[in-house]
């Protein structure tokens, strides 16, 4: 409850010097199953009442007295923690490639639980038995679990029986580690034929800015390139999970990107909610896609210039 209140607050605060509109029509029901659902934010007649000590916005440490001990709402019947998406302001995906890091994907769940925030992460799926739990506590956080395939293959080399083989290998671990298989795809490289685009059965997406982290692995350099990047509304940042440095990076940009008004959302959040798309099978959702179809905003809510 705290954390609900606190996330709607945030949002609250972080939206009060523009205009709460309509939600928008569709709620997400399409995400990753086993992860809480982020929930469109109500019209403001729908608001939920809100607790007075507003500074604890943000902050799920803070410890403040159990509700069991005052005798108030039983625990078992509070709501699971919610973030809400307004989709009239503008979002960013965050996406981590190459994980499951032992090391580094726990951290980066650390700064984005700090900030009520998730991410993407693309997974190699012969990393899994790396850090299970870490990336159990993605899914359970709300971020999304996208495959990067088996070992990190050129599915663009492939044919459809390698391609399908790679799959099932992967789908096998994503099925073992998350109880669920991955409907989002990320060819390693960006690479991908005809036939994968066609056949694969995954939502096939890529990004629109590179931070080039594993070729800098310069934290400073990364947070530049994102912050020198113009208008990230509606944008997919590449970022990789098996870098200190890119650690480091998460650590600047997260709380960067929320001061600048955007919204941290996972990819299928951002297709269907900013671009008011379906995440469908069989389909590519690339470079050209997020830079250039993403549908202009209430000029009131857009972030300023950069
Ligand atoms: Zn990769």
């Amino acid at each position: 409850m705290k954390r609900l209140v606190s996330l709607l607050l945030s949002c609250l605060l972080l939206s009060s010097c523009g205009t709460i509109v309509t939600p928008a029509k569709t709620p997400p029901e399409h995400l990753v199953s086993e992860a809480p659902p982020a929930q469109v934010l109500p019209a403001p007649g729908e608001m939920p009442e809100l607790l007075p000590d507003s500074q604890e916005a943000g902050g799920e440490n803070a410890s403040e007295p159990s509700l069991e001990e005052g005798g108030g709402t039983p625990v078992e019947t509070l709501p699971e923690p919610q973030r809400v998406v307004d989709p009239t302001r503008p979002m960013v995906a965050l996406t981590f490639d190459d994980g499951p890091h032992a090391v580094y994907t726990d951290q980066i769940l650390d700064i984005l639980e700090e900030h009520g925030a998730v991410a993407t992460f693309f997974e190699v799926a012969r990393n899994l038995p790396k850090a299970p739990e870490a990336v159990r506590r993605a899914a359970d956080m709300g971020c999304e679990i996208g495959s990067h395939s088996y070992r990190h293959a050129n599915l663009g080399k492939m044919d459809q029986a390698a391609q399908q083989a790679d799959q099932a290998a992967a789908d096998a671990l994503f099925q073992e580690v998350l109880g669920t298989t991955p409907a989002l795809l990320r060819p390693p490289y960006g690479s991908m034929n005809k036939t994968l685009k066609t056949t694969s059965g995954r939502s096939i997406v890529t990004w629109s800015i590179d931070t080039e982290d594993w070729r800098s692995k310069d934290a400073e350099k990364v947070v530049a390139g994102v912050e020198n990047a113009g208008n990230l509304d509606g944008q997919v940042i590449l970022l990789h999970s098996i870098y200190e440095s890119t650690v480091a990076a998460t650590e600047v940009l997260v709380p960067w990107l929320l001061e600048q008004g955007y919204q941290l959302v996972t990819v299928s959040e951002l297709i269907q909610l900013r671009f008011g798309d379906e995440v469908e099978p069989n389909r590519t959702y690339n470079y050209d896609y997020f830079r250039f179809q993403v549908p202009p905003l209430p000029a009131e809510t857009a972030p300023a210039a950069a």
